[in-house]
């Protein structure tokens, strides 16, 4: 019997850093198809479609289906429709692929991911604009920051934030670390028959305390965003020094 019954990987910082795979994620992939294990890719990353996060997991040497990653831009797709929502995207182009096409004017709601250095104060102003009509505000994430090659970089959150304060609103934010988004993930891992699910994260605050408070374990692995002292934070069920510990965890007795 495995610790859990299924796997919920984060890519960045996780399987892959910078394009290329992490040591050992090749392997655990590979070995937990073998197993026939349930496992699912879960990201924040929304400055690609998902066809081109397969197509660069592929180039690392992870070959990922298409189906097999959630993102929160899928989310935000499935709640536009269901809400019957026209929204106006600050969102990068490769990852407006993914979402229904933009409304031309008077949009229901405003939709915020990491647009880098298409954050203008043009394009806040204008998405602040629809907001002071009442537009609402969606945060694809809300993340402090990422590594842009080892290098610190402004990631969608501090622009929520700042669009939050002008209009005085809240946004609701569906990836990591929202409930929402975990249970998706929970559905397409277990295909709704349900289980004991582990999330593998470098962050300590969306993927060890988001995936806890989800009712999943929490585990930090000590590359990507990982800082000396994280293991202290969010309570992480298990701290391994990477991913290719991951095997030998799921394989331990469930205490
Ligand atoms: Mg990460």
């Amino acid at each position: 019997m495995s610790r859990v019954d299924g796997i919920l990987f984060d890519i960045d910082g996780v399987l892959t850093q910078d394009g290329q795979a992490l040591p050992g994620a090749v392997q655990t992939i590979a070995a937990l198809r073998d197993r026939s294990f349930p496992f699912r890719l879960i990201t924040n990353t929304t400055r690609k479609s998902r066809r081109d996060t397969a197509r660069s997991l592929g180039l690392a040497g992870l070959a990922i289906e298409e189906s097999e990653i959630l993102t929160p831009v899928l989310a935000a797709r499935r709640l536009l429709q269901q809400r019957n929502w026209r929204g106006h995207y600050l969102v990068d182009r490769r990852a407006t692929a993914d979402l229904p096409p933009e409304a031309e004017n008077d949009p229901d709601a405003v939709l915020v991911g990491d647009l880098g250095d298409g954050f203008t104060v043009e394009r806040l102003n204008i998405a602040f604009r629809h907001l002071k009509r009442g537009a609402a505000l969606i945060a694809l994430q809300k993340n402090r920051y990422w590594l842009a090659g080892g290098v610190p970089t402004l990631d969608a959150g501090p622009f929520v934030a700042a669009l939050e304060f002008a209009a005085g609103i809240e946004a609701e934010i569906l990836g990591k670390p929202g409930d929402a988004f975990f249970r998706t993930a929970e559905q397409e891992l277990f295909e709704g028959r349900g289980g004991r699910a582990a999330l593998i994260g470098d962050r300590w605050e969306t993927d060890v305390e988001g995936a806890r408070s989800a009712g999943f374990d929490g585990i930090l692995v000590k590359t990507g965003m990982y800082e000396p002292g994280d293991e202290g934070k969010g309570r992480p069920d298990a701290v391994l020094a990477s991913i290719d510990e991951l095997l030998p965890w799921l394989d331990s007795p469930r205490p």
